[in-house]
């Protein structure tokens, strides 16, 4: 039995159950206990919405998994795809690529998550409750709002700041609306310019009453209680939009809601939803000792699974509860069917329901006993006390709902103190931006200055194939690939960059249509290089230098004080199609075309306007020592047909100029004269 590595996608309630249950059934030679998590913790759920509430801390509901699960080998990496057929999954590497790992056993734990695309508007203008950074920025959110109130003059403006709507009535909507009354309401006596009364809670549900789970006089108690303490109870409502004012509900109505909670809408985790299996409603079928159907080593648990429950023949609801116990049923079956013994079917009895309302009070479904009010609060709070994982947490928890008890909760927020993911960078000549081989991160934009694309192992010694100048971009390929850098960028002079972090370029280039269409020409461009389809050709450029065939820079060079009318005049004369602008008469300032001529004739510049009105200043630069590969890139890259050469790298002396129709004529005089075996020049 040694050597056997078991799988586990998802360390919420199920995954973190299973594997916890995993090490303790199975000793370290007989199995290796493998838990893959996008995030390094648990998140306790039910205590998400004490957090929205400023009730408990935001970390008090996160529990670090390597900790929590000292013997298993916990990966905070990202399951990209499970191949069943051959036992591998595919995680997201270090790298950003991915990375095959083969199991005996796998453990489907992926639970599900939010989907506001249920209702139009709801992913734009709605708050959703999964996570505990959702938690934290409804708390902010919240707490921000009331800031805002306090500062308007305007009476609507500032009821309209204070009204929040809560869309679902099941626990997490009920817990949520509960909180954020309390959070609100207790805090008005710290502000100046609001009262309580102007503040409104909503709890919008599509049923007739809240907390369907639970027994009738109990959501009843729920729904008179919650009223009394100031929620606003709406029921057989459904909610057809989201906009910043607030909801439209089918009937026609509107709320207004100036922060809105979505705690409806839920969809199957994407790793799952690509997966070819037999599923119900998304969710993934079982057989009943919690094996996928069809598979012999593959078994799933928690929110991601269809699951029967042998004890009353229903489907699992998705609960922690539920999750938690298939995840301990399914370490037992594993390890039974590793050592040859049959595994168990599923089968649990409920142990009861509880949710609270707010104001100190909840309501219990406890084997049977009905408890509401306070005492079902402090059992409430003592039940969830005691089923968080890890005793650190249950003293963290307990110490500040000890402290709430004689303090107020904390109006502190930090949203605003967020770090810019939009953000400005500067690198000296020389410095590389990224080089091969790392993680795709980031986006830049040139600001100022030029940069070279190197093509290299190590990056520092590497072939310079392409400069790029301000104004383009660049590291999208790799962005849009989710592939490692497959080459380095260097600054070739001091530049400004743009950066943009790998979400928000996302987020920005799925958006906004015309980067996306940029992109995609880029893609192209940089893609189709025509000489690599003559090999001899590309190798060519590749070898000979820039300086082997620069020409001189069209005579005169213009001043950039120089006025239109002589440039013009200058066009006329010499017959160049363009001209070089320097102050100095030796360093490059600018170039300018007879279409920028045009272009300046056309607008608002007059006979008299200066010459660096409207040329193009610091253009693209090529040196004498770069390649003509790398001209030709250029020359892709920009749709240009000649570039300046400058003497250095990192300076702007001029050393005249390289057109593309002259490396064109020399590769292919050379390749003809390769063909008759003429010797070179
Ligand atoms: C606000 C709120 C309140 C709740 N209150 C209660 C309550 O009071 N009582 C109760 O019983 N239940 C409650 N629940 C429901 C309960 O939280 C879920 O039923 C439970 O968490 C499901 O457990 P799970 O293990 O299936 O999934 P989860 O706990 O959601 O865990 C799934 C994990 O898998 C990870 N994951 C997903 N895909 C991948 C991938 N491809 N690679 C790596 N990792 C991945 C996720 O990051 C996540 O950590 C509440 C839920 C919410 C949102």
């Amino acid at each position: 039995m040694s050597g056997k590595r078991v799988i586990i996608i998802g360390g919420g309630f199920g995954g973190a159950q299973c594997a916890k249950t995993l090490s303790r059934e199975l000793a370290p030679a007989e199995a290796e206990v493998v838990l893959f998590n996008r995030e390094n913790h648990l998140v306790f759920s039910p205590l998400l919405a004490e957090v929205v509430g400023s009730s408990i801390n935001t970390l008090d509901v996160v529990v670090p998994l390597r900790q929590l699960l000292p013997r298993v080998l916990c990966r905070t990496e990202e399951v990209r795809a499970m191949d069943l057929g051959r036992n591998e999954i595919a995680y997201e590497a270090e790298d950003g690529g991915t990375a095959p790992m083969s199991y005996d056993h796998l453990v489907i734990a992926c639970g599900n998550v939010a989907n506001l695309n249920v209702v139009p508007g709801m992913a734009d203008h709605a708050f959703p409750l999964k996570t505990v950074a959702d938690a934290a920025a409804l708390r902010s959110h919240i707490i921000e709002r009331m800031e805002k109130a306090e500062v308007t003059a305007d009476s609507e403006r500032r009821r309209w700041h204070l009204s929040f709507v809560v869309v679902g009535g099941g626990y997490s909507g009920v817990e949520a609306a509960g909180e954020i009354n309390d959070l609100v309401r207790g805090s008005a006596r710290y502000f100046r310019n609001w009262r309580a009364e102007e503040a409104t809670v909503t709890l919008i549900h599509s049923r007739d009453q809240v907390l369907p789970e639970i027994s009738p006089p109990l959501r009843e108690f729920a729904r008179r209680k919650m009223e009394r303490a100031g929620v606003q109870v709406v029921l057989s409502a459904r909610v057809i939009s989201a906009t910043p004012e607030g909801v439209g509900l089918q009937d026609g109505r509107s709320l207004r809601g100036g922060t809105i909670v979505c705690t409806v809408g839920s969809s199957i985790a994407p790793v799952v939803a690509s997966l070819n299996a037999p599923k119900e409603k998304g969710r993934l079928r079982t057989e009943s000792d919690l094996r996928l159907c069809g598979a012999s080593n593959v078994w799933v648990v928690g929110d991601c699974g269809f699951i029967v429950n042998t004890h009353d023949g229903c489907p699992s609801p998705t609960t922690g509860q539920f999750a938690e116990r298939q995840g301990r049923q399914c370490a037992r079956n594993i390890a039974r069917s590793l050592r040859k013994q049959p595994a168990q079917a599923f089968r649990f009895k409920q142990l009861g329901e509880l949710c609270s309302i707010g104001g100190r009070s909840a309501v219990a479904d406890l084997f049977g006993v009905h408890l509401s009010g306070f005492l079902a609060w402090f059992v409430w709070r003592g039940v969830y006390l005691f089923k968080l994982p890890s005793w650190g947490r249950r003293c963290q928890v307990g110490f500040d709902w000890a402290w709430l008890l004689l303090f107020p909760r904390d109006l502190a927020h930090t949203r605003a103190q967020q770090t810019d993911r939009v953000t400005h960078a500067h690198y000296e000549s020389g410095d590389f931006i990224f080089r091969r081989g790392e993680p795709p991160t980031h986006f830049y934009v040139l600001e100022q200055g030029e940069v070279e694309v190197v093509r290299s192992q190590n990056g520092e010694e590497g072939e310079v194939i392409a400069v790029l100048g301000a104004g383009s971009f660049f590291g999208e390929k790799a962005l849009l690939n989710q592939r490692p850098r497959v080459m380095s960028v260097r600054a070739r002079t001091p530049v400004e960059v743009l950066v943009l972090g790998k979400n928000v370029f996302t987020q920005i280039s799925s958006a906004l249509a015309p980067l996306r269409d940029a992109l995609a020409q880029a893609l192209n461009r940089r893609g189709v290089d025509a000489w690599k389809g003559q090999p001899e050709a590309h190798e060519l450029l590749e070898r000979t230098p820039v300086r082997d065939l620069v020409q001189p820079a069209p005579r005169p060079l213009l001043h950039p004080a120089t006025p239109l009318r002589e440039a013009g005049r200058a066009f006329v004369e010499h017959g160049h199609e363009f001209f070089y602008v320097s102050s100095d008469g030796v360093n490059l300032d600018g170039v300018v075309t007879i279409t920028d001529l045009v272009r300046a004739r056309s607008g608002t510049a007059t006979g008299d306007s200066p010459v660096s009105d409207f040329m193009t200043r610091n253009p693209i630069v090529v040196s004498s020592a770069d390649t003509c590969a790398v001209a030709a890139a250029a020359f892709r890259e920009y749709r240009l047909k000649n570039l300046p050469v400058v003497e250095q790298k990192n300076g702007r002396k001029l050393a005249g100029y390289i057109g593309a129709r002259r490396i064109m004529g020399f590769v292919l005089k050379e390749l003809a004269r390769q063909k008759e075996g003429t010797p070179a020049r």
